[in-house]
């Protein structure tokens, strides 16, 4: 199955894979200064990447969900932060263009902010109290209108390129609103009054994501700042997992894909002494990596399998279902990739400046970045099993 590749696509994944060849030959530094790689931002930008998947209405390339997967995949083979932080911008602005319950007044906005001025839009919608553990993520974040504008008071986590973008999208709750199911997305700009960064991020792995806390204390924003007002937010987020997490789905593949190569890289190589043949010719090792093929090939397909399904049908429950199952499957095949070549490349592959060491790091956020491996098989499991989601318990006693 070639799940309709197109020669556009093909072109895609070979300029992504360029663009990569060149990234990894800094991502390295990055990583150990866990520094933005704001030159890779800039790149991306000039390559028109900001309005990679825009419709085409909109003025954008209107590269479908399927494209986007491969350029990300490639994109991640390079620095995997890189690639996470840079998804950002599209897993935020591709369901603002999209949705029915956003205005054209407001995608027009976002549009002109994205094509023509070549704005990096980042999006927290992640606070310090956030679980999936029970499904729910009460908002403290608060929205308030204010004469000329809006008010804005946060305490976000977790908010990947902050400081390189030019704006974040947030999520908060709309004062005066009483549904626990209401939510605004707030566009804030880098210099906004009110708006500073608590630089956090020392991190295991994806250090150069840089996903700093951002602080909000009576940010005023102006009145185009209110993407979406809703009393009832579940369809707008339901509608859009293949962009809102999904998309991510795809530079874990990348991940994988890299430490993958560069393992049989260092089994050919790694000659020891005292005999005629690398590595590679040992049995266990040829093992390992028959076993890693056959892990990595799987979650492939699957991901391809759920980014075609989304643009043929739409957020239906059976693509909702591939994405976690994608996720999921990726997930655990990066873990096992990344720590596998790790133990394959031995003493030498845990030096710091190491390729198979930096990747078994940011390989590891794979089962944990959201949804995590554990929360896509509770969702999995009910869809398996046709069961109706709202007659099923909570997991822990709600207050
Ligand atoms: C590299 C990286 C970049 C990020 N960038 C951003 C960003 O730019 N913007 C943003 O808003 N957020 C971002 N996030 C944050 C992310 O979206 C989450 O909000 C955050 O990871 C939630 O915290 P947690 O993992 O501790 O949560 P939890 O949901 O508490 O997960 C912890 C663990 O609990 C278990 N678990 C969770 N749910 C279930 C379940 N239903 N059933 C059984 N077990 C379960 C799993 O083992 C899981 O790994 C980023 C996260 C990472 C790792």
């Amino acid at each position: 199955m070639d799940f309709g590749l197109s020669p556009e696509h093909a072109r895609l994944r070979d300029r992504c894979l360029e663009l990569a060849a060149d990234f990894a030959t800094r991502s390295a530094a990055h990583d150990r200064e866990a520094s933005h790689p704001t030159e890779n931002y800039d790149i991306l930008r000039r390559e028109g990447f900001l309005s990679l998947t825009v419709p085409k209405a909109l003025g954008g390339q209107g590269i479908s969900f399927l494209g986007h997967t491969l350029a990300y995949e490639a994109l991640g083979q390079g620095c995997p932060s890189t690639a996470l932080s840079f998804n950002m911008h599209a897993s935020v602005v591709n369901p603002v263009l999209e949705s029915p319950e956003v205005s054209d007044a407001t995608k027009r906005y976002i549009a002109d902010l994205v094509v023509n001025r070549r704005k990096l839009i980042g999006g927290n919608f992640s606070e310090p109290g956030h679980t999936s553990l029970i499904g729910e993520r009460p908002l403290t974040a608060r929205a308030t209108r204010v004469p000329g504008g809006y008010k804005l008071t946060a305490r976000k986590m977790f908010a990947s390129m902050l400081e390189a973008t030019d704006y974040v999208m947030v999520l908060a709750y709309p004062d005066g609103e009483t549904t626990a199911t209401a939510g605004a997305l707030m566009l804030v700009p880098r210099g906004a009054p009110g708006r500073s960064v608590n630089a956090n991020w020392d991190v295991l792995g994806m250090r150069a994501t840089r996903s700093d806390s951002l602080l909000l204390d009576d940010c005023l924003v102006d009145e185009r700042a209110a993407l979406l007002w809703t009393d009832d937010l579940r369809t707008f987020r339901r509608s859009y997992f293949n962009w809102f997490w999904g998309s991510y789905t795809a530079v874990y593949l990348g991940v994988a894909v890299a430490a993958y190569d560069e393992l049989r890289r260092v089994v050919r190589d790694r000659q020891p002494e005292g005999y005629a043949q690398p590595l590679a010719y040992h049995p266990d090792v040829r093992r390992h990596v028959a076993e890693l093929s056959a892990d990595l090939e799987a979650a492939r397909l699957i991901v391809y399998r759920s980014a075609w399904l989304s643009d043929r049908d739409g957020p239906t429950d059976e693509t909702t279902a591939a994405l976690y199952r994608a996720k999921y499957a990726v997930g655990e095949a990066v873990g096992r990739i990344t720590r596998v070549a790790l133990t394959l490349g031995g003493a030498h592959a845990i030096f710091k400046g190491s390729r198979l060491e930096q990747l078994f790091r940011d390989g590891a956020p794979g089962a944990i970045q959201p949804p995590p491996s554990d929360f896509c098989l509770w969702n999995m499991g009910i869809y398996e099993l046709g069961l109706d989601p709202a007659a099923v318990q909570p997991p822990i006693m709600p207050k």
